[in-house]
């Protein structure tokens, strides 16, 4: 039996207007994962600004957090560069305050053998993931700083932070740094009343993501899905329910913390070249 499915989208884990007065900065906010955490803000009360490159996904992060009875505000940014991420936060900055949650969502990734990635592409990803988490935590802990307010950072991680990521070097060792910073910034801005944690999602299909991988996606999906011990993938409101745990009030006491939400599967060897899922007593008794 695979483990339960969660509560259907739309209901709310935490009360009405948690996030009431609150703007949230979401870098990638107008795709897949990113979408999903701008939509629960929204229920709960966040002003959400999606930060990204491409003005049509910017555009689509913001119709979702209005469909969810949210103020949204699309802002352009590239978070590989400082000068334009100190401009996007001016820009929330006067049309909404100032930025209390920023979630580094950004990123980018493909599957590449280390020996064969050039090194554009090792510096694009490593530029995105790395530089682009730093660069906007120190931009959003100055202005926390400047105004004596306190802050919640969340990073959007990946288990092969720890694991190691075959086929993808560059993503893999920048998600790695990212875990490294969450530590190394929860302890220094801590003075500050700012809190750093990190969410490493496991499997998460989106609409996105599908568009990209078209045909044959859901199969692989279910292939995915078998290889999971939880027996299923991930949904996208169940990230979205951890990010808003993990900025809330309610988690005033939690920083410096890894946050794994991926079925159990980071604790098996690496997913892609795996056999389906055996439960244990299954494979004990084949080997009776
Ligand atoms: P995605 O759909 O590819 O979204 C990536 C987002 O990053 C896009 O909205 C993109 O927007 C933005 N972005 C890329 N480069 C940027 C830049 N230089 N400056 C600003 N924005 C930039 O990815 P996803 O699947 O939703 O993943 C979201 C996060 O979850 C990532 O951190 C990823 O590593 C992590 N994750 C996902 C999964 C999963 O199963 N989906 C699993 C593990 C970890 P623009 O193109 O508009 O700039």
């Amino acid at each position: 039996m695979p483990l339960p499915e969660p509560p259907p989208a739309g209901g709310r884990m935490l009360p009405v207007g948690t996030y009431d007065g609150q703007v949230v900065l979401i870098t990638g906010g107008g795709t897949g994962l990113g979408r999903g955490m701008a939509v629960e803000f929204a229920r709960l009360g966040a002003a959400v600004a999606v930060a990204s490159r491409d003005p049509a996904h910017r555009a689509e992060g913001v119709a979702a957090v209005e469909e969810a009875g949210g103020r949204g505000l699309g802002v352009s940014v590239d978070v590989r560069d400082p000068a334009g991420v100190a401009a996007a936060f001016d820009e929330v900055e006067a049309a909404v305050g100032g930025v209390s949650v920023l979630v580094n969502n950004a990123a980018g990734n493909f599957q590449v053998p280390a020996e064969a990635m050039s090194p554009n592409a090792w510096r694009a990803v490593a530029g995105i993931v790395l530089d682009g988490t730093f660069f906007c935590s120190a931009e959003f802990a100055r202005r926390r700083v400047r105004d004596g307010q306190p802050g919640a950072i969340l990073n959007i991680g990946a288990t092969y932070a720890w694991t190691g990521g075959p086929g993808a070097a560059h993503s893999a060792a920048a998600k790695a740094g990212v875990v490294n910073l969450t530590q190394t910034l929860s302890v220094e801005w801590a003075a500050y009343g700012i809190r750093v944690n990190s969410l490493a999602p496991g499997v998460f299909p989106h609409d996105d993501v599908d568009a990209r991988w078209g045909e044959g996606h859901e199969e692989r999906m279910r292939e995915r899905a078998a290889s999971i011990p939880a027996g299923r993938v991930g949904r996208v409101r169940e990230l979205g329910w951890a990010a808003t745990y993990l900025c809330s009030p309610y988690a005033a006491y939690v920083s410096g913390h890894h946050f794994v939400i991926d079925g159990a599967n980071w604790h098996r060897r690496h997913g892609f070249s795996m056999p389906p899922y055996v439960p244990i007593p299954d494979l004990m008794r084949g080997s009776g």
